[in-house]
């Protein structure tokens, strides 16, 4: 079995394609040799051979050594060195290099080879004994740190102490002799500390690297990682050992990082950064402060320190050419590890950069102008979640924070404003043209409208599926959740932390997507919708068969999702609606009425209002698809709940406290998920449903007069189980409809259809699509019922699931495809059976979710909608899974 692949010299065994076997880095350093570019010779160890040593009870197969001597020779040969030679010694690199990047891996060991012998030859040969002394204590350093597992900070803290006893700053500053007494140091700590010397045998040496590097593969942190991320554990890693090239030969060396492009801004420029006389690891350990690359950007940071284009220009020169040469190769932005030894360049390692979303988005949509990928490689190269990030004014990362408490980063984006403890207030305060943002211990129901008037929401407990950050994503709103370390004290207004407490009124910034607290005002970017983000989204809206809608029932919402790109509403949940203002007045005296007539009187006041609610929304829409669903929730969330609530609320009405208290009870239930709720009040109470499907229908009218547009209104009757149900239902809504047309003596083209959200519907839905025009999977309530896990109630054990690995994913964050989505695509199959033509999309919070919305394609959905904000992410991964 060939097990080592060798490259270097324009030629090797291995290329790019070959990643799963030589790992990320190996490939491509086998892939810079074959297209001639400087690589250091050497070879790489495959990923097998980690497999075969951990089934092996980690031994090797006995045609390793060989092999690995042979292209050892052949190293050598090429770098006219020796490796184990006194005199002429091949030093190695030793570098770990799975298939995906992964940290919790080895550490790379550099200078391998060298001793108390070699070392003397290296002075000799370079003629510099401060470089060959420098490049042996590295060695010391790292292969004790990595190899031996000597902590590398009892190394630091004896250079510190040698330097400040020979009056030195830098490490460049020591001499030759001085290294040498710190050598001699490090190798009496490492016989103390360890009982054995440091191996002066060069090929212990490398077994001893090339078996760390395996080892390294089951450490504690490499598992968690590879589990974090999905990668098998089988994948193993990769060796490479290559031979040495030194930046630390003088000030004509250097070594350094660049990215073909910036990749915080994606712009079109060489980014990167050097150091004269150093090796590798100096550059990213901060020891000296890096030097520019380039001419231009050593003049943006104003540095009066030459940039490598200015100090070593032809290396530069055949830089800057080699990394358009790899970007266009690899049609991607890269990250390159380059060296250079005496004015010789060489290349250490190129791979696809890391970046930003917002140069994520610029490159890919630069490549595609420019012809180096389709379009569709630009959509699929944007991670959705990612845009996230860009929808919100965020702070400005050059922005000084005050940092008071942190919490969880429930809803991404920052705000700042007047802290306020009630809802009141924040709607009170708004009004009045404050920014406020509201302060909670937590959030609930009756916070809806503080909560759209704040421009952030901050709670002191609760998780990231607590109402406080399920609300404030679904509107965009930034939240911090759960910030234990911060107390609300409601009886004196203030909010208490540990660097003192703040009143009402006091301004501070909330980072939803960091989880901060901030006093004052912070400088903040603005989101960027036009440019990149706009063709991206133009390009995934060509490449898409879904539609995306929206989850909207205030003005606010509907108009922000429009400016993302909604495609029409596919949940306006009318309860909401019934909080605002007086409203909730109406509400309570419907509720408490005890005969049909008191009802719909009450019922009258609110027609008026839902009507003109629905105009604004099918006005705003523009024509374009609006579902409505009936009321849903147990009217017991509309009446007041403490004792001090229901006085108040009473004397308000002019009831008698009794009446309203007696009421209360009366709704109560013992379990309101499952209660008297969704159709099964439209049946109790038809006439709740009858004033809603009025005001519906006198809108679309309203609203088809206003705009000139053809207003076709879908109405949704919530949590049906049976057909008969709906049957009901549905029958009051079309008598509505009819009664509406007679009034205003013309037509009005509406849809009756349902929620699926109870497995019974889902299994029985041919049945129900006799009378359903549409469904609408309902896939919040859908999972609570599947699992009979109440979401309220999931967070007390669902992150201990996670953590004993009984599920891997919150199946209230993405769907649960084997159990909730087998339901779904049971129920389109059976509606479609029995009505072709039948209208299918979900409107859980799972309609935002990339996973989730690919298995939506695959079932073939006619949409999702989702949040206002996570509308562009929709439109884009649902582009993704259409490709
Ligand atoms: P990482 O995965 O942490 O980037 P690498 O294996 O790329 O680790 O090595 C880290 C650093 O070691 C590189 O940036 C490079 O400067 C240095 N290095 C690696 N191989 C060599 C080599 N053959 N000659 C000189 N320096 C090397
Ligand atoms: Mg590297
Ligand atoms: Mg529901």
């Amino acid at each position: 079995t060939k097990w080592v692949y060798t490259f270097g010299d324009g030629t090797a065994e291995g290329s790019a394609q070959d990643r799963n076997l030589l790992g990320g880095k190996g490939a491509n350093l086998a892939e810079m040799s074959n297209l001639g570019l400087p690589v250091p010779p050497g070879m790489t160890i495959s990923t097998e051979v980690c497999s075969w040593f951990y089934k092996n009870d980690r031994a090797y197969p006995d045609e390793l050594s060989e092999q690995v001597n042979s292209a050892l020779a052949h190293v050598g040969k090429l770098t006219g060195r020796t490796f184990g030679d006194a005199e002429r010694p091949l030093l190695l690199s030793v570098r770990s290099g799975a298939r995906a990047s992964m940290p919790g891996m080895m550490d790379t060991v550099l200078n391998l080879g060298l001793n108390d012998q070699s070392v003397q030859a290296m002075a000799r040969d370079a003629g510099d004994e401060r470089f060959a002394y420098d490049s042996y204590r590295r060695f010391i350093q790292m292969y004790a740190d990595v190899v031996m597992g000597l902590d590398h900070e009892v190394f630091e803290d004896i250079l510190e102490d040698e330097k400040a006893r020979f009056g030195h700053e830098l490490d460049t500053d020591l001499s030759a002799e001085e290294w040498k007494t710190v050598i001699a140091r490090y190798k009496q700590t490492i016989e103390e500390e360890l009982e054995q010397p440091f191996p002066q045998d060069p090929v212990e040496q490398l077994w001893g690297a090339i078996s760390a590097v395996f080892s390294s593969w089951m450490t504690a942190r490499a598992v968690t990682y590879r589990q974090l991320h999905d990668i098998p554990s089988d994948w193993g890693t990769a060796v490479n050992v290559q031979a040495m090239v030194f930046g630390n030969l003088g000030d004509t060396s250097a070594t350094g990082v660049a990215f073909t492009r910036n990749p915080s801004t994606g712009a079109n420029e060489l980014y990167g950064e050097f150091l004269v006389n150093a090796q590798g690891e100096d550059v990213v350990a901060g020891i000296r402060t890096p030097q520019s690359l380039t001419e231009q950007a050593r003049l943006e940071a104003g540095s009066d320190r030459p940039s490598l284009e200015k100090l070593m220009p032809d290396a530069f020169e055949e830089f800057r050419a080699i990394c358009d040469r790899l970007e266009k190769h690899y049609c991607d932005m890269q990250d390159l590890e380059f060296t250079v030894e005496r004015g010789k360049l060489w290349m250490l390692q190129t791979r696809a950069g890391k970046r930003t979303a917002k140069a994520a988005l610029k490159i890919a949509v630069e490549l595609a102008d420019d012809g180096v990928i389709t379009t569709q490689e630009a959509i699929r190269r944007i991670d959705p979640a990612s845009l996230d990030q860009l929808l919100h004014p965020t702070i400005d990362p050059r922005a000084v924070r005050d940092v008071i408490g942190s919490g969880l980063p429930a809803s991404p984006g920052a705000a700042t404003g007047e802290i306020v403890f009630t809802s009141e207030e924040a709607v009170a305060k708004a009004e009045a043209g404050h920014k406020v943002i509201l302060v909670r211990v937590e959030t609930s129901p009756e916070d809806i409208h503080g909560m759209h008037a704040a421009e952030g929401i901050l709670t002191t407990r609760g998780g990231m599926t607590s109402h406080a950050a399920v609300v404030a994503r679904g509107m965009g709103t930034p939240c911090v959740s759960g910030a234990g370390s911060l107390r609300v004290d409601m009886r004196t207004e203030t909010l208490l932390t540990v660097s003192g407490p703040l009143k009402k009124g006091d301004v501070i910034t909330v980072d939803g997507s960091t989880g901060q607290v901030l006093k004052g005002t912070v400088a903040m970017l603005q989101p960027e919708l036009s440019g990149d983000f706009g063709r991206i989204m133009e390009w995934a809206d060509t490449a898409r068969r879904m539609k995306v809608r929206t989850n909207a029932e205030t003005p606010a919402d509907a108009r922000a999702a429009r400016s993302f790109g909604a495609e029409g509403i596919g949940l306006c949940r009318t309860e909401h609606m019934f909080f605002e203002g007086d409203r909730i007045v109406a509400m309570r005296e419907m509720i408490l009425a005890d005969t049909e007539d008191g009802r719909r009187s009450a019922l009258a006041k609110l027609l008026p209002m839902q009507r003109s609610d629905f105009t604004e929304l099918f006005e705003i829409m523009k024509g374009t698809p609006v579902t409505i669903r009936l009321l849903d929730p147990p009217l017991h969330e509309f009446l007041p709940k403490s004792d001090e609530e229901i006085d108040e609320v009473a004397a308000a009405m002019g009831v008698p406290a009794d009446q309203l208290r007696e009421r209360t009870e009366a709704l109560h239930e013992f379990n309101p998920m499952l209660g008297h709720r969704g159709c099964r009040l439209a049946i109790s109470y038809p006439e709740i449903a009858e004033m809603q499907a009025r005001a519906i229908f006198e809108a679309a009218i309203q609203a088809g007069e206003d705009t000139g547009e053809h207003v076709v209104p879908e109405i949704m009757v919530p949590l049906v189980s049976l057909r008969e149900e709906l049957r009901f239902v549905k029958g009051r809504i079309d008598a509505v409809a009819g009664e509406v047309m007679q009034e205003a003596g013309q037509k009005i083209d509406y849809l009756v259809g349902t929620m699926i959200e109870l497995p019974r519907a889902a299994i029985r839905a041919h049945r129900i699509a006799e009378e359903a025009e549409f469904f609408s999977f309902g896939t919040n309530d859908l999972t609570q019922t599947t699992f009979g896990i109440s979401r309220d109630d999931a967070a007390a054990f669902l992150g201990t699931y996670q953590k004993k690995g009984i599920i891997e994913q919150d199946p209230f964050i993405s769907l649960d495809l084997d159990g909730v989505g087998e339901l779904i695509a049971i129920a389109s199959n059976k509606g479609r059976e029995a009505r072709p033509e039948i209208k299918l999309g979900i409107c859980g919070e799972h309609g935002g979710d990339p996973l989730s919305i690919h298995f939506c394609e695959k079932i073939g959905l006619d949409y999702v909608s989702c949040s206002p904000f996570r509308v562009p992410i929709a439109r884009l991964a649902a582009a993704q899974a259409a490709l």
